[in-house]
């Protein structure tokens, strides 16, 4: 088995049909990941191209170490399963299992023993004289599946497997495929439109929108933590509920009467900035209780449906804010007496809120900002008169002569607990709320010099109380440096040798960088994009040539590039600057 890694993949049909874009995923040895998304968002192109039956537009894909945009899909060693289960109709299941292990002169007996596992391991032992057209539906995807086991292959890919079956089949074949994912430990990637099936049988899930992947975790976060509308609603059924609010202070109006208030927790996961907007919220049917006379969110004189599922009723009635029926979920049986006004609360630490993109505001900063006091010194910077970053102009996008003050910027998920180093850079802080998610905790703090906001990352293991007092440190090598406007001055780590600024052309589909200076050329034959920062105007490319030097590059801006690619170098006579 080996891991799978999609490089800013793209694919782009004919008639410029942007299937798939700028595609980034790295699937773990052994992990079970989803694909999942509305028809025609992509997700059968892009296991396609890791199968080899479409070819790559832009990007790499690796199978384990080895780089597979050019190598033939046999070649691949992964094994693919289809909906329509393409089993040989003439041969028995034995010959059909065994098939794979014949062509490559297996012998007898080794093909008879790994039949025989497969089969007693998919639990089809007594079926291997029939011929598939004596199986039913649910037998025939077992032996298609035992086709692929048989040959231990590096992935296994499943392209929509179980659409063809019945839907109580369906849900019996999805535990079988988990249980077989636990028992081969393989590495599965799994493409479907049915969310049901994405949240109960994948580590991980990628939700595709038009081409992109619109965020990818683990179900229980992108359920509890969506990023933004679409995953919100897609995810969960019934589906979330969603308004139109209106926030001032800390109340949200659903209309000029009604409105929730916002709880501490919510307040404090909040980006600030919203007082006064219009913004999305976001409520799951099961974030709904029945409450008192005394007590309520919502006061409702009317239901419009009652649904009794069993174990849980559903309420379809009529809320401000939105136009369409809200849905209730409640975990009881409501009887028959839903007689006068029905009290509703709302679980207001569970609510969703997104501003009008449709992106949530309740999220982690990938980058903290914190106002520093900033001093040239030579070639070196010194930030807050104590904290040194070497070399600061050699890794400055621009030319800089004078600073006197600006922002770091701290990835949040550099900080650590404990100081590392002596020079690690110290933030003061107080614990406001806290995330549990499935992999890491997610703590939402207020930096006590000025109140900012400060989000950090911690294993699962670091439990911090809220109002809790905190130190944060962060190595000087994780920080960047910003104009006090949040223009990148430096970026962080990386960065060794001295940015040069270069021209780009492209020559067929091979990429050159021009350079008048025949010893830049010979030095560095070709030079590997290892991560390109985005400076607006202009783009600065880490690369590394083959001697495995690192260096940066400042070229104009062109959206063509992708980390990965490599680069050829071509002199030229006129002056490049
Ligand atoms: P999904 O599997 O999510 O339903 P696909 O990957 O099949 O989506 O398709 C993504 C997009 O690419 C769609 O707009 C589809 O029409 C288009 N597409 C798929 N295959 C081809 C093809 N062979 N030629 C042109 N366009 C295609």
């Amino acid at each position: 088995m080996a891991n799978v890694k999609l490089i800013d993949v793209s694919k782009v049909y004919k008639g410029n049909v942007r299937a798939v874009t700028d595609f980034n995923l790295n699937i773990k040895d052994g992990e079970f990941i989803i694909f999942v998304g509305p028809s025609g968002c992509g997700k059968s192109t892009t296991l396609r191209m890791i199968a080899g039956l479409e070819d790559i537009t832009s990007g790499k894909i690796y199978i384990g170490d080895t780089l597979i945009n050019n190598v033939e899909p046999r070649d691949r060693d992964i094994a693919m399963v289809f909906q329509n289960y393409a089993l040989y109709p003439h041969m028995s299941v034995f010959d059909n299992l065994g098939y794979s292990l014949k062509c490559h002169h297996e012998k007898k007996e080794v093909i008879k023993e790994k039949v025989n596992n497969v089969a007693k391991l998919l639990n089809i032992k007594e079926l291997l004289e029939r011929k598939p057209r004596e199986l039913s539906g649910g037998q025939r995807q077992r032996v298609a599946l035992g086709r692929c086991l048989i040959r231990n292959p590096k992935a296994f890919l499943f392209d929509e497997p179980l659409s063809n079956l019945d839907a109580k089949l369906r849900v019996q074949m999805r535990s079988e495929i988990s249980k077989l994912h636990k028992q081969v430990q393989g590495t599965f990637i799994y493409v479907t439109h049915d969310q049901t099936e994405a949240m109960t049988m994948g580590d991980r899930i990628v939700v595709m929108r038009d081409g992109y992947a619109q965020q990818i975790d683990t179900p229980v976060n992108l359920y509890e933590h969506p990023v933004n509308t679409f995953v919100a609603t897609f995810l969960g059924s019934p589906q979330m509920n969603i308004f139109k609010v209106k926030l001032v202070e800390d109340k949200l109006y659903l209309d000029e009467r009604t409105y929730l208030v916002v709880s501490e927790k919510i307040k404090n996961k909040m980006i600030p900035g919203y007082d006064g907007e219009e913004l999305i919220l976001g409520i799951r049917p099961s974030d709904f209780d029945i409450a008192t006379s005394e007590d309520y969110d919502f006061k409702v004189s009317q239901i419009d449906l009652v649904e009794k599922l069993g174990n849980e009723t559903l309420l379809y009635l009529d809320l401000p804010g939105r136009e369409e029926n809200t849905i209730v979920s409640l975990k009881m049986d409501m009887g028959d007496d839903l007689k006068g006004p029905l009290y509703l609360k709302v679980n207001k630490d569970k609510i969703h809120l997104f501003n009008d993109k449709e992106e949530s505001i309740l999220k982690i900063n990938e980058f903290n900002y914190i106002p520093v006091s900033l001093q040239l010194c030579g070639e070196d910077l010194i930030v807050e008169k104590e904290h040194k970053i070497s070399h600061f102009k050699d890794k400055c996008v621009s030319e800089i002569n004078e600073i006197n003050q600006g922002l770091i910027r701290i990835p949040s998920t550099s900080f650590t607990l404990s100081r590392k180093n002596d020079d690690d850079f110290e933030v003061e802080t107080i614990i406001k709320a806290k995330d549990v998610r499935s992999d890491a905790n997610v703590y939402f703090a207020e930096r006590k010099e000025d109140k900012s906001r400060i989000t950090f990352i911690t294993s699962k293991d670091e439990h911090l109380k809220i109002g809790q007092n905190i130190k944060l440190y962060a190595p000087m090598s994780s920080l960047g440096v910003s104009d006090d406007e949040g223009n990148i001055l430096m970026v962080n780590d990386d960065i060794i040798k001295p940015i040069i600024d270069v021209e780009t052309k492209r020559i067929g589909k091979e990429y050159y960088i021009l350079h008048q200076d025949k010893a830049f050329v010979k030095a560095h034959k070709f030079l590997l994009i290892e991560k390109i920062y985005d400076l607006n105007s202009k783009m600065l490319l880490c690369v590394i040539n083959q001697k495995k030097e690192k260096m940066s590059l400042r070229i104009e801006r062109d959206d063509d590039f992708f980390n990965g690619m490599l680069l050829y170098t071509k002199t030229v006579k006129n002056k490049t600057k």
